[in-house]
């Protein structure tokens, strides 16, 4: 976003609008805390605004201030789509390109309103009237903050803003660990809990919310976790039978692809995730250092993301698409073994 953009944008925000704020499909803790950090902020400057989310989000998202006023798009289409047709502006976050919303894609495509895109996500599609995209970004959420500086409003952030926006930083940066963590990410932390998130809660609301039953689950990823020394990749499988065994909840698998990186000597941690309903095998890629996940994922698996976490589909069997990615392996030996 350049200053014409900012001007611009404050301008628009000047007087009340019909605003709809939108994140990608299967939503997680930086798409919800951004989506409703961004709303609190843009009800106390007097808009009318409905957050929008194309489908439902684990149960660990599920307090966050602002939560119960989401509308899911696939349980209400007719509702929502009416909404997004009444918009005035459209704010899409946390995602690069339309079709990443799933089945809002046409509307959202068709509505003639003013869209502003907020992400950090590879390769940005050119669909927004603004667009604030910024690859070195840790999160949405902190590019949320950076926005709402922008406007030169952060004495209005809140409690439920703060909340908001610490949620999102966390779960993307893996608790400040990645290299997408840096001193300014620090900083926007710092402010955060300064000005009302209470760290140790949000912690707590987000991690330690395991059932028995997902412990489990678990156990049996664990178990399947293989590793193939040459290629410093580990892999894990979890079928659709095992996923029904453990009574798998949304969120159930989340992170579980991480115990692949923090085995010695890996650089490329794999999760292939079977999904009967839908069809396909959903995947999850992670790696150290420069080896871009990024890309593998694009050219190989219908996907995208960032350097270092990417995501991915196959519509081969689990078993199939398990073998795909053992035979591509060969040709990355020499980037992984540089690592
Ligand atoms: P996860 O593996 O946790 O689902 O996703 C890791 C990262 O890759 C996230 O930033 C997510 O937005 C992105 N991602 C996940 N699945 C896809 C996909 O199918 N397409 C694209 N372009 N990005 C994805
Ligand atoms: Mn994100």
């Amino acid at each position: 976003m350049n200053k014409q953009d900012i001007s611009n944008t404050k301008q628009l925000l000047s007087t009340s609008k019909k605003i709809v704020i939108v994140p990608h499909k299967n939503p997680d803790g930086d798409a919800i805390g951004s989506i409703l950090g961004l709303y609190h902020y843009l009800l106390k400057s007097n808009h009318q605004v409905q957050v929008i989310t194309p489908n439902d989000y684990p149960n660990f998202l599920k307090w966050i201030p602002g939560e119960q006023n989401i509308l899911k798009h696939d349980s209400q289409t007719k509702k929502c789509d009416d909404i997004i047709n009444d918009a005035d502006i459209i704010f899409t976050l946390d995602f690069n390109a339309l079709h990443r919303t799933g089945s809002m894609e046409t509307v959202l495509e068709a509505s003639k309103a003013i869209k502003i895109m907020i992400d950090h996500h590879q390769a940005p599609d050119d669909y927004a009237t603004y667009i604030f995209s910024d690859v070195s970004m840790s999160s949405t959420c902190e590019m949320v903050y950076h926005f709402i500086d922008m406007l030169g409003d952060l004495n209005v952030i809140d409690i439920n803003i703060a909340t908001c926006l610490y949620v999102g930083i966390m779960t993307d940066t893996g608790s400040f660990r990645f290299s997408s963590t840096s001193s300014k990410t620090h900083r926007v932390i710092a402010d955060l809990i300064d000005k009302g998130a209470n760290n140790s809660e949000i912690h707590n609301n987000v991690y330690d919310t395991n059932s028995y039953k997902s412990l489990q689950l678990l156990g049996c990823a664990l178990t399947n976790l293989k590793v193939i020394p040459e290629s410093k990749t580990a892999y894990i499988t979890l079928s659709q039978e095992e996923l029904n065994r453990y009574d798998f909840k949304k969120g159930d698998t989340e992170g579980i692809v991480n115990y692949g990186l923090s085995l010695e000597n890996i650089v490329l941690a794999a999760i292939f995730i079977e999904d009967k309903q839908e069809g396909i095998v959903k995947i999850s890629l992670r790696s150290k250092g420069s080896f871009s996940v990024n890309d593998m994922s694009r050219t190989h698996f219908d996907g995208g993301g960032h350097i270092n976490a990417a995501g991915g589909k196959s519509n081969l069997s689990l078993k199939d698409t398990v073998e795909k990615f053992i035979s591509i392996l060969p040709s990355y030996n020499k980037a992984l073994n540089n690592e």
